[in-house]
């Protein structure tokens, strides 16, 4: 495993984030990993033409299946050869849990070599939305997050994200939710970091959104891709023209606590960010979703409503959206959700200086489904809980001084206005 030591912060302790994977091995090439003129070429060099290769995409990407009894255009000679070649079996069903009465489903998937990740499916009256997992653990050690209290195992693949995708569809369609229920919005805001895993989530968007036979044909505009904070990572996605949803999970609009609550936010700074997040709307016209998630008397503080608007202004107006998201505290979690009079004061402060902003709803927390909490399950959960107190009480040690308004913050803000 190699590990990137990141700069000590200023209370002097050194960290570590994770950008390398521990396992090595690739899981089996699969038809979510092609282009389609890779398939069609890998069917050639078989002996089969090239022609077999859309009929197989058409069942995977159109009907969802992968069972050579429903692909009875292929020929019978050869089809048990052909569909292995295109479409092996990725991951298995461990288990599921339902929530919120039904329409709220976490599954846990058991990937080729054992490492398990999980997906949450949630259903609304006019759409269902999947959650999914782009890394096997996560390696941004967020100290608020189970996940990353477990590290980062492996990347998954552009086929095991989209493997997710295809069951989930099967398990929504065949009414798993209550009635069938077509999955139209898909948030990568399961375990890991999706920018860290650029490549595979790059090709699992094309597959996603690109038409049969070469994907499932999803409008872009209902994808979004949640991110901690990787810079490069979003200048190169706002490049991609791809024009999918932007979420920034940001939780705190100042360096001195946003370096302790994501500790990326040492490499790249709040300011910084935000300049990325304004240069993706600039680039893709979709506005920015500002991921918030408050802890009570940790980042919920009126001046920091405040502080985060003067950001959010000082870059132009309706670019972006803000999502606060009361936390969803993992085991052994020594911080909690804000309270509701704190969560109505900022979102209230938010909105009277012209902030869009929407607070999110808890789907699934009964069953840790909410954002970058998904891995409680996975990893041993007293570990986790052990991590996760030792990683919040190095917080705590620092937290008087992050309740503190900044004594210049009038001048600040005047700053920002001007
Ligand atoms: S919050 Fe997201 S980026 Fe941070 S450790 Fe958890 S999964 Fe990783």
């Amino acid at each position: 495993m190699v590990k990137q030591v990141r700069p000590r912060n200023e209370s002097g302790k050194e960290l570590t984030l994770t950008f390398h994977e521990k396992r090595r091995g690739k899981p089996p090439r699969h038809v979510a990993d092609l282009g389609r003129e890779e398939r069609r070429a890998l069917l050639q060099e078989m002996g089969f033409p090239a022609f077999r290769a859309d009929q197989i995409s058409r069942h995977y990407f159109a009907h969802r299946t992968v069972d050579p009894a429903d692909m009875t255009d292929l020929p019978e000679d050869g089809r048990e050869q052909l569909v292995g070649a295109l479409v092996p079996t990725l991951m298995e069903k461990v288990s599921e849990q339902f929530a919120d009465g039904g329409r709220t489903l976490k599954v846990l998937w058991k990937l080729y070599d054992g490492v398990v990740v999980e997906s949450v499916l949630m259903a609304y009256p006019d759409r269902a939305t999947l959650c999914l997992s782009s890394q096997a653990g996560c390696g941004m050690a967020c100290p608020f997050c189970a996940t990353g209290q477990a590290g980062l195992t492996r990347n998954l693949s552009a086929a095991e994200i989209i493997e997710q995708l295809r069951l989930n569809m099967k398990l929504a369609e065949s009414g798993a939710l209550g009635e069938s229920t077509r999955i139209t919005n898909v948030v990568f805001m399961g375990m890991g970091e999706p920018l860290a895993n650029y490549r595979a989530v790059q090709q699992s968007l094309h597959r996603m959104i690109k038409p049969v036979p070469e994907g499932f044909g999803m409008s872009a505009r209902n994808i979004t891709v949640s991110t901690v904070g990787l810079v490069p990572a979003i200048e190169k996605l706002a490049a991609e023209n791809l024009p999918v949803t932007l979420a920034v999970s940001l939780h705190a609009p100042d360096d001195g606590l946003r370096d302790d609550l994501i500790p990326i936010n040492s490499r790249y700074k709040v300011g910084e960010l935000l300049d990325a997040a304004r240069l993706y709307y600039v680039k893709t016209g979709r506005r920015v979703s500002i991921e918030y998630a408050l802890i009570r008397d940790m980042n919920d503080h009126k001046w920091r409503a405040e502080l985060l608007a003067a950001e959010l202004n000082s870059r132009g107006k309706g670019w972006a959206h803000v999502n606060p998201i009361p936390l969803n505290p993992t085991p052994g979690s020594i911080w909690t959700a804000s309270t509701n009079s704190a969560t109505r004061s900022f979102v209230d402060t938010l909105v009277e200086r012209g902030i869009s902003t929407t607070v999110r709803d808890t789907r699934g927390s009964d069953i840790d489904g909410a954002c970058g909490q998904l891995a409680a399950e996975v990893v041993d959960r007293d570990n986790v809980a052990r991590r996760a107190k030792k990683a919040q009480q190095a917080v705590e040690a620092r937290l008087a001084q992050h309740r503190e308004e900044p004594k210049d913050f009038a001048d600040q803000l005047a700053t920002m206005r001007s």
